[in-house]
């Protein structure tokens, strides 16, 4: 199956985007950037808005349908492991199976005997180039690197054989994750979890490691810009010697798994996939949905009303709703807004305060995530607010796709616009 060079994931909480998400990749199809669109969807925000793999996959068939869309398109299984897959399998065709809780375990004895023994046939240095100093492999390297990642990618290869025998082989896109860990894998055990991953027979696409710095979701990144660009390009040099050296997918790529908006980096690494010619694929967190609450804001009193009682709830409900996501926002609470002050709000204060517009007066990245993890407060609220998003669905639309389009694609893609005029 064939991801294409660039590809782009795009989540949408509650399945009423998809046709709205995917008009923004024809724009950019139709301005030469070919992109393949990826609805991804986790088990755990699938658990959260209480909603089965079946609506994404209905989602985006019926966008792909209505569109006229004629290139692939793809569901994403995101973060999968053996304990949940089941209800994925018939509707996804893209997989990323998560291995992190695995990395770090005890493997059996003769499997590290085994992975040493095969070790043999990569000589004793490890010379890739752009990625520094030749590294030595001696028996501390080799105990290092089976003792944190074996069990890992052994369980990535248990959880890949459970879905091909399900789907067959060839029929799916397989993704191995190891982001959400504290740290960045460094490029020489990039280097050796992909030999793992070439031994276990995993014909894996997209590889999503764990990048310095803070992912935090709908917000921009925080950390050191060039640490990230310089382990983003090694991770790129590493990829692509696995490829020629261990037999792996020629298309093989760099996923990463952005938690959406991080417009600082988007340069970074457009340059670093100019520079090799290469391809990546970019996961974002579920930011339609707050696109949704902008779009209710800005549509009239009705959606306005609703958009900050969706607030005034999640500020009650903080501790609740930020628990699944803690590693992975960081709210000042001195800097939310009191339920008082945001009653008073207008529709374009409402939305200049969400909306993700580095340097906008009034955007505020606390309130964002805040709202960003507040969407289990619109899933109780069920008929009341899927109403609403219909009624107001023109206004919503022009939000996710703007978004999409104008603060992604365009801001990561722009290089192709300039190499093909
Ligand atoms: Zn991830």
């Amino acid at each position: 199956m064939n991801l294409g060079k660039y590809s782009f994931g795009i989540g949408d909480r509650f399945n009423h985007e998809g046709a709205a998400q995917l008009s923004a990749i024809v724009e950019a199809n139709n301005e030469g950037i070919n992109i393949t669109p990826v609805w991804n969807k986790s088990n755990r925000e699938h658990d959260i808005v209480n909603s089965e793999p079946e609506g994404t996959r209905k989602e985006a068939d019926t966008a792909v349908k209505e569109s006229g869309w004629k290139g692939n398109y793809f569901v994403d299984a995101d973060h999968i492991n053996l304990k949940n897959v089941g209800r994925f399998i018939e509707h996804s065709d893209f997989f990323t199976l998560d291995v992190a809780e695995y990395i770090g375990k005890k493997s059996p004895e003769e499997n590290i005997k085994s992975f040493k023994e095969s070790c043999k046939t990569l000589g004793d240095r490890i010379d890739i180039e752009g990625i520094g100093n030749s590294v030595s492999i001696d028996e501390e390297l080799l105990d290092l690197v089976a003792n944190k990642y074996l069990a890992a990618v052994k369980q990535a290869g248990k959880i890949y054989r459970h879905i091909e025998k399900a789907k067959g082989k060839g029929n799916f896109i397989t993704e191995i994750s190891m982001d959400e860990v504290e740290e960045p894998q460094t490029p020489v055990e990039m280097f050796f979890i992909l030999k793992m991953i070439a031994d276990e027979k995993i014909p894996v696409q997209t590889l999503a490691p764990k990048f310095t710095g803070r992912f935090n979701k709908g917000v921009d990144y925080k950390g050191d810009i060039k640490q990230f660009a310089k382990e983003f390009e090694q991770d790129i040099l590493v990829i692509d010697y696995a490829i020629g050296h261990f037999g792996l997918p020629e298309d093989l790529k760099l996923s990463v798994h952005s938690g959406s908006d991080k417009f600082s980096i988007y340069p970074v690494m457009a340059e670093v996939l100019k520079k090799y010619n290469k391809g990546i694929h970019i996961k974002t967190a579920g930011t339609t949905w707050l696109e949704e609450v902008i779009g209710l804001a800005i549509s009239g009193d009705e959606g306005l009303t609703l958009a900050k009682e969706i607030y005034i709830q999640a500020l009650d409900r903080k501790e609740e709703l930020c628990r699944p996501y803690a590693d992975v926002i960081d709210i000042d609470e001195s800097q939310l807004p009191s339920p008082d002050e945001v009653s008073g709000w207008n529709g374009d204060k409402f939305a200049g305060t969400l909306r993700h517009i580095p340097g906008h007066p009034d955007y505020n990245p606390n309130f964002r995530q805040l709202i960003h993890v507040a969407y289990k407060v619109a899933a109780e609220m069920g008929d009341t607010y899927i109403h609403l998003l219909e009624k107001n669905s023109k206004v919503i639309r022009d939000c996710v796709k703007e978004n999409i389009l104008k603060r992604h694609l365009s801001r990561l893609f722009e290089f192709l616009l300039t190499l093909s005029r």
